[in-house]
């Protein structure tokens, strides 16, 4: 499964593999917001707990922040934007900071997979390999980036000197979600550090830990006090909220839910903040039958049990052209047969718990709901009845799924397939597209053209072909229609944490 993951190239730089667990002294110590470089409680003094999904146990008392921290994170960051040394570094010296933090990461890849592991619930080979090597390649490439920003110079007018400058936006809102803790917040900082933003991060109450760890980790890089600063906390009424809607803030960034992205979009109206938003997905996952089967088999496996199901990117439409469709799922139900499910700690895990209890509860819903629109179970589709405790429910397929039903049109953000025939390319290019996301999706076919073919009519801001997953930090990453506007990662990135200001001189005598 770890083929398809940019990884490869530098894994043997990180995995030190160890039973140790090197994030005890992490999560003995009394957990900290990190605002204007200090560590501190929330304002009014409450917690909540974060619990380790796989046990149910509570690993951490987190602070509660809530308005009057952001407000206070926030005038850090204006403060640290406008008159801190921030504004007046150099690209270089930004870049140097950023590999530093890189480095720092890489030091600490095996506790900070733990750390992600333990909070998520992934299995620790994904943490280990994927989340964490992302992470510091992420923040690494946009170290690259603090030098390359430029303006341009234009003729217009002989009368005229005119350039552009590139700047900063100023402060920024970060909001990220509870799948990838630790990346997303590698992909909201790295681009806005590198084109000299401060910010504010409000990472997930399901899965704060690595936040907070990367927290001390960025001070202990060396980022100037107010530079970076991460306000733990809920979303609506609370914390996230008060980041979105807040009036000093000039941009917000957001990665999680289509409901909860409007509710974003509509917080940021106060001040018409620029919003860049990544939303939700139910991507085609499209396997024609001249397509390699067992590559294709492995794929839709990589895609919709990748991190639980809990990725927004997932393949959770299979679509099956009608002749391999029989031979194809029984290729697929022998492999999710050789599954492992259990804690995600342990390294023989393919499969670990949900992240909470509330998105068991969630997924367990929609398998009802398929069960009820006349889906028929291939497998699994229950809790496993073996685990006495944490937030599990066994890889489940739903066959003969009409696109219409609501196992094909709602994001379950679960390990649940649904798998849909097709015959041709019309028939099943309508279907792909006849769904309000458009995020991703995958083809698999031996024939050139119709892959390319079908990768300009996909309606999805990522097509993959022969493969599924795949991720690199230049490779820019959004949605096409409710999966969000904007995109992360690459060069575009830039943009989305950049203004453009045009400068006119005047050379008529
Ligand atoms: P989920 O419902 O699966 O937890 P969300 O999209 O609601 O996913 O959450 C993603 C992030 O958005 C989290 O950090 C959460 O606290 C935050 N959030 C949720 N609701 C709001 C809101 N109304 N305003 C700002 N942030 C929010």
């Amino acid at each position: 499964m770890y083929k398809y993951f940019a990884y490869r190239r530098i894994n043997t730089v990180v995995a030190v593999q160890t039973k140790e667990l090197l994030c005890k002294e992490f999560l003995a110590k009394p957990q900290k917001m990190l605002i204007d470089g200090k560590f501190v409680d929330a304002q009014s003094g409450k917690t909540f707990t974060t619990v380790n999904p796989a046990t149910e146990e509570v690993l951490a008392h987190i602070p509660e922040g809530s308005k009057a921290d952001i407000d206070m994170a926030v005038k850090a960051a204006r403060k640290a934007f406008e008159q801190g040394p921030w504004r007046t570094l150099s690209a270089a010296k930004r870049g140097h900071l950023l590999y530093k933090f890189a480095d720092l990461i890489e030091k600490h890849a095996d506790e900070l997979a733990q750390i992600e592991t333990l909070d998520n619930g992934k299995p620790i080979k994904e943490s280990r390999y994927v989340d964490v090597v992302q992470t510091m390649e992420t923040f690494r490439y946009y170290a690259g980036w603090c030098t390359k920003l430029e303006g341009e110079t234009t003729n217009v007018n002989n009368d005229f000197f005119t350039y552009t400058l590139r700047e900063p936006i100023g402060v920024v809102g970060q909001i990220i979600p509870w799948n990838f803790p630790m990346l997303m917040a590698a992909w909201k900082l790295g681009p806005a550090l590198a084109c000299g933003n401060t910010l504010v991060l409000k990472p997930a109450e399901q899965t704060p830990l690595s936040a907070l760890r990367l927290a001390q980790l960025a001070m202990e890089a060396g980022f100037p006090d107010g530079v970076i600063n991460v306000v733990t906390g809920f979303g609506p009424n609370s914390a996230g909220e008060a980041l979105a809607s807040h009036m000093d803030v000039d941009k917000v960034a957001f990665t999680g839910e289509d409901k909860t992205g409007k509710e974003i979009l509509k917080a940021s109206l106060g001040n018409l903040k620029r919003v860049s938003l990544e939303l939700g997905g139910k991507a085609p996952n499209i396997v024609f039958a001249d397509a390699d089967i067992d590559a294709a088999v492995k794929g839709a496996i990589t895609g919709i049990f990748f991190n639980q199901g809990q990725v927004c990117c997932a393949g959770s439409r299979l679509f099956l052209e009608k002749s391999i469709h029989d031979e194809f799922l029984t290729k697929l139900n022998e492999r999710i047969n050789k599954m492992r499910q259990g804690n995600g700690m342990d390294e023989k895990t393919h499969i670990g718990p949900q992240v909470s209890r509330e998105h068991l509860d969630k997924i367990l819903s929609y398998i009802d709901i398929a069960k009820s629109e006349g889906a028929k179970v291939l497998c699994s589709g229950s809790t496993p009845s073996e685990m006495k405790q944490g937030y599990f429910v066994k890889p489940t397929v739903f066959e003969g799924v009409n696109n219409n039903m609501r196992i094909a049109q709602e994001e379950v953000f679960g390990p649940v397939l649904a798998v849909i025939p097709f015959s041709g390319i019309d028939d099943v290019v309508e279907q792909a597209n006849a769904v309000r996301f458009g995020l991703s999706g995958a083809v698999w076919t031996r024939d050139v053209k119709k892959a390319h073919r079908l990768a300009g009519r996909i309606k999805a801001g990522t097509v993959w072909i022969n493969c599924y997953n795949t991720f690199d930090p230049a490779m820019p990453f959004g949605g096409y229609k409710m999966s969000g506007y904007g995109r992360e990662l690459g060069k575009h990135s830039i943009e989305l944490y950049s203004n453009i200001k045009s400068v006119w001189l005047n050379l008529s005598e």
